[in-house]
């Protein structure tokens, strides 16, 4: 497969869901077997692990992945990974699992939802991961909260999933990694931009997708719709957002609009990596990265996402990273620049902080058009009232 250059992560796109008689045969056992209910960022793991927005990951990790992931960003087998995707459990759960236990996977309604195969079950300390995925043992970022939040004890192994999540919103836009790459053929497009937002789609974020689109077919406009912090603005009102921006400025044959229903994890760096994989899987050559990319707080340096591309080999990753400047409108230039193409002044710049966005929203005041599209301002005003 060497030579393609939109092939999934690992070479191979990775479907997890069982049918027929096996699907059958797993679900006549599932009333006999241990149950674990999965929390919102597990049950979207499954999601992402089944339609192989994860591949090559097949499951949860076991102890020799889960260790190479934090020390060196690679699976045991040398391919690069970032996140560990990890089931931990509480004590009462872990006492009575073993190793080769099948266990069922329930919602929180206890529908199972898929069927792992415990491989391993191991202790791991958690402020060595916080470090090493996080950058830190604050227990202030979200990311790190969630890892001192879960159980003590880490189930690894294959899974098969006999029902995807269910989802009520969105359901137009739920393509799977085989969807969008079939979408992207029936296109014509050989290269695609990813770009990962958890925001509206200011100017700046426009300037910087079409930039990039004047060098490939195509844009994956691929909004994370999983579980974020409760201060990100709501994913419904962001859909329209990204509804009346594409309908009303981009070509309709050059962008793709489908949601990521991955949780975030703040993970800034390891995560830019993570978030160009799962884009890589979706069928992506190229992936925007930003300042500051996935990053919370002051945790992370402007860069710090940007550089870590640079610690692997261009091939090994198989997507290509576009790194972009802070961008802006600019008075003098009369148009969207940045740092990169503009000469002049702070002055002339129009920069807005998200806090002063907000304000000038909630006051039903209109941010300049230069800086938000007075159709996004209208949904973003009126999700406001
Ligand atoms: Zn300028």
């Amino acid at each position: 497969m060497t030579g393609i250059k939109n092939a999934p992560h690992g070479g191979v796109l990775v479907d997890l869901l069982v049918t027929g008689k096996e699907a059958d045969a797993l679900k006549a056992r599932v009333p006999r077997l241990k149950k674990v209910v999965l929390n919102e960022r597990q049950i979207s793991d499954i999601e992402m692990l089944s339609i192989g927005a994860f591949s090559p990951l097949t499951g949860f990790l076991t102890k020799s992945d889960y260790d190479s992931v934090l020390e060196s960003m690679r699976l045991s087998t040398g391919i690069p990974w970032s996140i560990p995707i990890t089931l931990a459990v509480s004590d009462d759960v872990a006492g009575t699992v073993s190793a080769g236990d099948e266990v069922a996977l329930t919602d929180d309604e206890g529908t199972t939802l898929a069927v792992l195969h415990v491989v391993e079950k191991f202790a791991y300390d958690k402020k060595h991961e916080a470090q090493q995925v996080y950058r830190t043992t604050d227990s202030a970022h979200p990311g790190v909260a969630a890892v001192y939040a879960q159980g003590d004890t880490l189930l690894g192994g294959p899974v098969r999933v006999l029902q995807l999540p269910k989802h009520d919103d969105f359901l137009s836009y739920r393509l799977t990694p085989k969807q969008t790459r079939a979408r992207f053929a029936e296109l014509g497009w050989k290269t695609v931009v990813g770009f990962q937002t958890r925001n509206p789609v200011h100017r700046a974020h426009e300037y910087i997708q079409k930039v990039a689109m004047e060098g490939v077919d195509g844009l994956l406009l691929h909004p994370l719709v999983g579980q974020t912090k409760s201060d990100d603005i709501p994913a419904d009102v962001r859909m329209k957002c990204y509804e009346v921006l594409i309908e009303g400025y981009y070509p309709p044959n050059r962008v793709v609009l489908s949601v990521n229903p991955a949780a975030m994890r703040y993970a800034g760096p390891r995560e830019a990596i993570f978030h160009a994989l799962v884009r890589k899987n979706y069928g992506c050559t190229h992936f925007i990265v930003g300042r500051d990319h996935a990053g919370v707080g002051n945790y992370y340096g402007t860069y710090d996402a940007q550089m870590l591309f640079d610690e692997f080999e261009p091939d090994e990753l198989g997507i290509i990273p576009l790194k972009y400047e802070h961008t802006f409108y600019c008075k003098a230039c009369g148009n969207m620049a940045s740092a990169k193409t503009c000469p002049h002044g702070r002055e002339h710049h129009l920069i807005l902080s998200g806090t002063k966005v907000r304000e000038m929203l909630r006051a039903g005041e209109v941010p300049p058009e230069e800086f938000t599209r007075p159709a996004v301002a209208k949904v973003l005003m009126d999700a406001q009232a």
